[in-house]
């Protein structure tokens, strides 16, 4: 059930007491995050709630770009024990699998050790029956269109629509996480080119791949094995070449379930020097009490909002520059059954993994000749039938990547957050709109939020935040009922 058949118009009183209006808060992008914080916020007011409209084009509001897939080759990178929309129970995605004996006919789904890492359409849909009930009773109404403007009018916000509608809200919130890769500049050339997918998460944009393809990668992480899983299950053959500035490949699971381990809260480190010593020193540690880095690395994830807020913007900056492809190949695991494919294809030496970036790039006819620049050795010529880019979301970007975020920009409401990992705002989540000044209606939720939160891109983290900004908004909502009602 979606808004799409409403009237365009959402600013009229919506109590019966006429004179009274609800507070309305308006959340921008229905993926987990956006889903997440209208999931909290409509359980934790459901006495006097606000209204609540999620803007997601999708047709279901929770799955947002990760787990809008059907690829059955596309899974959970985490188990599905550690993850839930509920922070104080991390095994409620769990229990609603085993409810729903989700996963029958997915014997791949269980690993050796117990773990489960069901396919990644699942989680949507776990998600998706969180809101139901929500979307059905009205609490959350979805509405299925893009956002394409917003401006401030008056103390409200004004958002028009793709559907032509017009939503005049008391909070914002900007939770779009994810915008398309950026093409490196040399493949610039290949924009025109059949075969060349410049964002693989377009549904369907693998298939202009041939069986026989020789395929050129840019980028090494999880997106890229997801790539070569999913041609791998649909028969491709041909030789795959995958490129990053330093051939990192993302690591795999523990070999055996391990509580997080080490203490990075209660003393946190105020350079990243002493961060990288200190956890160095705690593998180490780990090791010697028989564990492996895996848990060290949960601890830091897990302690990492103390972590991050504990360094100078200087240090952060550091941290992103010099240590986060060694932090993403490490945090970012790949599930195992994806491991599985990706080790026969090198093993098998269909595919090279090499520390390179995109030279020259020469077009003869279809066919794709590139230079690939490599890291400490003598650039290789190579040639391919097909170009896959999966560099990942462009975080740094985010105010350039649509027209209202832009104008929000412009107009002084939003600021990249000085890290580049996504938008500047405070620790209550509130955008920082010009330099220091936070605007109290308009908030930041999920990824986009890291610049201030440090780690908040798996779901543990996300669903924590969600929670978070959804405790924030209750408050600003009953501080403006209250207003409100005795006026
Ligand atoms: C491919 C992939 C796989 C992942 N797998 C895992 C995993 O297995 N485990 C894990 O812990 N983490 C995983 N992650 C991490 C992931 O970032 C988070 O788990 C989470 O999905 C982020 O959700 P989000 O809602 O913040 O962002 P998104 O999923 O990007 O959702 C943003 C939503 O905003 C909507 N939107 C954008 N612009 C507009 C607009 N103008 N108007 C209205 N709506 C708009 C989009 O349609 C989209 O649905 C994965 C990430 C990716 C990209």
């Amino acid at each position: 059930m979606t808004e799409n058949d409403t009237p365009a118009r959402t600013d009229a009183p919506l109590a019966a007491n006429a004179g009274y209006r609800r507070p309305v808060v308006a959340i921008i992008g229905g993926g987990v995050s956006g889903a997440g914080v209208a999931y909290h916020l409509a359980l934790g007011l459901a006495e006097t709630p606000p209204a609540i409209i999620v803007f997601e084009p999708r047709r279901e509001i929770g799955r947002g770009l990760a787990y809008d897939t059907l690829d059955p080759a596309h899974r959970i990178n985490v188990p599905a024990a550690r993850m839930s929309l509920l922070p104080d129970h991390p095994e409620d995605f769990l229990e609603w699998i085993e409810r729903n004996d989700a996963v029958a006919d997915d014997p791949a789904a269980h690993r050796p050790d117990g773990s489960l890492f069901p396919q990644r359409h699942l989680f949507g849909a776990y998600v998706a029956a969180a809101l139901l009930p929500f979307v059905q009773s009205g609490a959350v109404r979805h509405r299925r269109a893009l956002v394409t403007g917003v401006t401030r009018d008056g103390r409200l916000w004004r958002i028009s629509d793709s559907q032509g509608g017009q939503t005049f809200a008391d909070f914002l919130v900007v939770s779009t996480s994810h915008p398309s890769p950026l093409t490196p500049r040399n493949l610039a050339v290949l924009e025109d080119h059949p075969r060349f997918v410049a964002d693989s998460t377009v549904p369907a944009s693998l298939d202009v791949i041939g069986k026989d393809d020789r395929l050129l990668i840019v980028g090494n992480g999880l997106t890229a094995a997801d790539i070569v899983a999913s041609l791998a299950r649909n028969g491709h053959r041909g030789p795959i070449t995958s490129i990053s500035r330093r051939g990192l490949r993302s690591r795999g699971h523990a070999p055996f379930p391990q509580d997080p381990f080490g203490e990075f809260e209660e003393a946190p480190a105020h350079s990243a020097t002493l961060l990288l010593r200190k956890i160095r020193q705690t593998i180490a540690d780990a090791s010697n009490a028989g564990l492996t880095w895996h848990a060290v690395i949960d601890q830091v994830r897990g302690h990492g909002h103390a972590i991050w807020q504990n360094l100078p913007v200087s240090e952060r900056q550091r941290l992103v520059r010099h240590l986060r492809p060694f932090w993403d190949v490490h945090r970012f695991r790949i599930a195992p059954q994806v491991e599985d494919v990706l080790n026969e294809a090198v093993d098998d030496g269909r595919m090279e993994v090499l520390a390179a970036s995109v030279g020259q790039v020469r077009l003869e006819g279809d066919t794709i000749h590139v230079s690939l620049r490599r890291r400490h050795a003598a650039p290789v010529d190579r040639t391919f039938d097909a170009v896959v880019v999966t560099t990942g979301p462009a975080h740094g970007g985010i105010l350039d990547s649509q027209p209202w975020l832009t104008s929000l920009r412009d107009s002084g409401h939003l600021q990249l957050d000085p890290t580049g990992l996504g938008i500047a705002c405070n620790e209550r989540s509130e955008a920082l709109a010009d330099g220091t000044s936070a605007d109290p209606s308009l908030l930041i939720a999920g990824p986009l939020a890291r610049g201030t939160f440090g780690e908040l891109m798996g779901l543990p983290q996300i669903t924590e935040h969600a929670a978070f900004v959804a405790g924030e908004l209750a408050a600003k909502v009953k501080a403006v009922s209250r207003v409100r009602s005795s006026s």
